[in-house]
């Protein structure tokens, strides 16, 4: 059995093992396809997972541009795979393979798991679900109970953030992102999820705002939650999106970035005293949460962690 943490298989394996052959062993009936998909750790953290639930079943990754989503899942459920993972850039497109969507999955738009059974495939999004408990898990709070200021909100993963905000019906949403007019329209859809006839405040619950310091700095000031959803952070020579100065130690900082452990964000937060997280909890409550879809059963959380941490480490 090839390492599959170590090893990324292509398109072609994935035919390949469609017609019983090729280098994809038998025992890999999950997968996370993306592209690029090279650097996850997701199978780290599910064999760990399938090997602490007694599973044979096996997790690998396939590298999948963006025009092969459909040919790929066929060729897996062809193959016998039980369900997938998708990662960029395949979690919208898949949205037009599933037979069915669960509400998630509807509402945010996008699909990261899917499952087939029998003609079935069933499209989950475990993303928004998996930030509800990692909010909860790193900072011991509800997010439906805080308000919220999501950088690079118009983006895949901050366009979800903010649609489960809304679905969760958080008291106030500040929307920031560098193309506002992204933002505007998460706004929009965001709105229109928040709306119920229970909750009505004297101003607009979602607010798109300029990525300026005075707005930035005004908004700050009744934010609880920050969550970095943009990709900036992930190099060290990336910008502050947020200056440091405007950190104060009342706020709770989230960092969708797990790599580095530590973003300049994460950094500027924790000077400030501010209560920092970085993305692997996201990373590993999405996980779990497509663990349980395949196997319906509860997911070993702690094997996973463990998993996840020492593969991170090690990267
Ligand atoms: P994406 O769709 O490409 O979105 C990127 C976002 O970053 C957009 O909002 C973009 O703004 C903003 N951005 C990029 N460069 C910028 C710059 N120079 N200045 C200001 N804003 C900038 O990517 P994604 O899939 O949402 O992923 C975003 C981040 O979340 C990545 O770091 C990813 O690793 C992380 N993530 C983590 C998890 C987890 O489980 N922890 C899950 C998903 C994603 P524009 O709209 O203006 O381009």
């Amino acid at each position: 059995m090839p390492d599959l943490q170590q090893t990324t298989f292509t398109l072609e394996d994935l035919r390949a093992r469609a017609g019983s052959d090729g280098p994809i062993p038998p025992e890999m009936r999950l997968a996370v396809l993306g592209f690029p998909v090279e650097h996850s750790l997701s199978p780290a953290m599910q064999n760990a997972a399938l090997e602490a639930a007694g599973s044979d079943i096996r997790y690998g990754k396939i590298l999948c541009p963006a025009e092969n989503l459909a040919e790929a899942v066929g060729f897996a459920r062809q193959a016998g795979f039980l369900g997938l993972n998708l990662t960029i850039p395949h979690k919208f497109e898949a949205l037009q393979l599933c037979t069915e969507l669960d509400d998630t999955a509807r509402q945010l738009g996008a699909v990261n798991t899917l499952l087939f059974d029998g003609s079935r495939t069933a499209g989950f999004n475990t993303d928004g679900p998996g930030l509800v408990r990692a909010i909860r898990d790193v900072f011991s709070f509800d997010l439906r109970d805080l308000r919220v200021m999501i950088l690079g909100a118009g983006g895949g993963a901050g366009s979800a953030a903010a649609l489960q905000c809304a679905l969760e019906k958080c008291p106030r949403l500040v929307l920031v992102n560098r193309t506002e007019d992204k933002a505007r329209d998460v706004a929009r859809r965001a709105a229109a999820l928040l709306h119920t006839d229970r909750l009505e405040g004297p101003e607009n619950r979602v607010t798109v705002i300029p990525l300026e310091n005075a707005a930035l700095g005004e908004q700050l000031a009744r934010t609880d939650l920050v969550v970095n959803a943009s990709s900036l952070g992930m190099k060290r020579t990336d910008p502050r999106l947020v200056p440091a100065a405007l950190i104060t130690p009342d706020l709770m900082v989230f960092d969708m970035i797990y790599r580095p452990a530590v973003t300049r964000l994460l950094e500027d937060a924790q000077a400030a005293g501010a209560r920092t997280a970085n993305g692997l909890s996201m990373l590993l409550h999405q996980g779990a949460l497509s663990l349980e879809i395949w196997l319906n059963r509860p997911a070993p959380l702690d094997a996973m962690r463990a998993a996840l941490q020492q593969a991170a480490a090690a990267f």
